[in-house]
């Protein structure tokens, strides 16, 4: 059977990042992917702030950022809210093979086509299944996503309240703002979600929605014809959805010899669904701690819990943006209407991003109905 300090199971923006810090940290560290390729497997808008690629330590190549994009963010009654601030649109499967590379050149072995089917428990260490092999690990990793078989093999039944999503690629599109990624709220639109134009080139765009209780993919067709102007001659060519974790982060994330990282733990802003840049905090934080533990010989739940305080500042993000959301979902189109009315830009990135939501609250306070419904629970 072959021994190695640290198995990551899963080559994700988590998966890549904590493979990468573990090796960086000096452990012997296997990745294991069960998709042929390293790449961006799932559906994803690829939208992320310019902090994600200095936290991941990737350079900001023109292979890597397809194009820079301001935002526009549009009430149910279609007034819009310009946020100037420049993010990216990234090809998310270079990103995440360029991590991936920089893992490599640390030391790090990587295995494609190769499945983790069970993680078992073994006196201290963990014995990793996988359709072609068995490893014994002194750390596993679970960054395989929001079904982990990490989380489950070691009988982990708290998940993440999921909402389903559905994105097309749309191409010959017409876009009026090629250089800005939109996001339509309401709940007509898409209820208890949002619906997202993101662009990848002057023609070509990822169309997609989120929402809760209802069927995404009638949505995103009565979202696709509302838009007939820019849509109405494109074609899709990529049609996929998924699940993304919006529920918060999962009350443990750390066991005895075992981490869950990215949206295997919930690790996703809840307002935005963003997870790119989360999930590649939390690898990064999980190696670091995983190579540790192993360099001191004490892979305990106790040592690894060093992860929480290194992830802290993300989970505190993710509980703001958490009670944001919860805070928001129960408001009617005409209240979203009136919040657009009296929101700036920096309020939505504050509020979305589980920022300084206490300073929005206190913006909110003198609005007779906004005070109530919204303030008081932001605070
Ligand atoms: C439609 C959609 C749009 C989104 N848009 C954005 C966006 O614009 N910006 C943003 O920041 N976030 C976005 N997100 C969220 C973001 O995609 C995820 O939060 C992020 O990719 C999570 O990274 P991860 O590494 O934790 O998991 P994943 O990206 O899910 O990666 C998990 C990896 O594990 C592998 N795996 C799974 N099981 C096993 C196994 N048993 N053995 C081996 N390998 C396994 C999978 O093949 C996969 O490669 C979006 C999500 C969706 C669904």
């Amino acid at each position: 059977m072959i021994e190695r300090d640290v198995v990551v199971v899963g080559g994700g923006p988590a998966g890549v990042s904590a493979a990468k810090s573990a090796a960086m940290n000096g452990a012997d560290v296997l990745l294991l992917e069960k998709y042929p390729t390293i790449m961006a497997n799932k559906p994803c808008g690829e939208a992320c702030s310019q902090e994600t690629l200095v936290t991941a330590g990737v350079k900001p190549s023109h292979r890597i950022v397809m194009h820079e994009a301001y935002a526009l963010v549009y009430s149910p009654s279609m007034i819009e809210i310009e946020i100037k601030r420049i993010g990216y649109n990234i090809n998310k499967s270079f990103f995440i093979q360029e991590i991936a590379a920089q893992a490599a050149e640390y030391g790090a072995d990587i295995h494609v086509r190769e499945e983790v089917t069970a993680v078992k428990r073994e006196n201290s260490k963990y014995l990793v299944k996988t359709n072609r092999e068995t490893y014994l690990a002194k750390v596993v990793i679970g960054a395989d996503g929001y079904n982990s078989t990490v989380a489950r093999s070691i009988g982990v039944t708290e998940r993440p309240e999921p909402i389903p999503t559905v994105q097309y690629i749309m191409a010959n599109c017409k876009l009026k703002h090629p250089d800005a990624v939109r996001f339509y709220l309401g709940n007509k639109v898409a209820p208890g979600g949002y619906a997202w134009i993101f662009p990848r080139t002057e023609k070509l765009a990822e169309v997609g929605i989120g929402v809760r209780g209802a069927v995404a993919k009638d949505y995103l067709d009565a979202f696709v014809k509302k838009f007939s102007d820019e849509l109405g001659n494109a074609k899709i060519i990529d049609y996929r959805g998924a699940p993304v974790p919006i529920g918060g982060a999962i009350s443990e994330s750390v066991f005895d010899g075992v981490l869950l990282v990215g949206d295997a733990a919930g690790h996703v802003i809840p307002l935005t669904g963003a997870g790119i840049h989360s999930s590649v905090s939390a690898g990064l934080a999980a190696g670091k701690v995983a190579a540790e533990a192993v360099a001191e010989g004490d892979t305990s739940k106790q040592r690894l819990s060093e992860f929480y305080k290194l992830y802290d500042n993300w989970l505190n993000r993710i509980k703001r943006s958490l009670k944001a959301m919860r805070a928001v979902e129960v408001l009617s189109d005409e209240e979203l209407d009136t919040l657009a009315r009296i929101f700036q830009a920096e309020d939505i990135l504050d509020l979305a991003n589980g920022l300084d939501i206490g300073r929005v609250a206190k913006k909110l306070l003198s609005h007779p109905v906004l005070a109530f419904k919204l303030a008081r629970q932001l605070l």
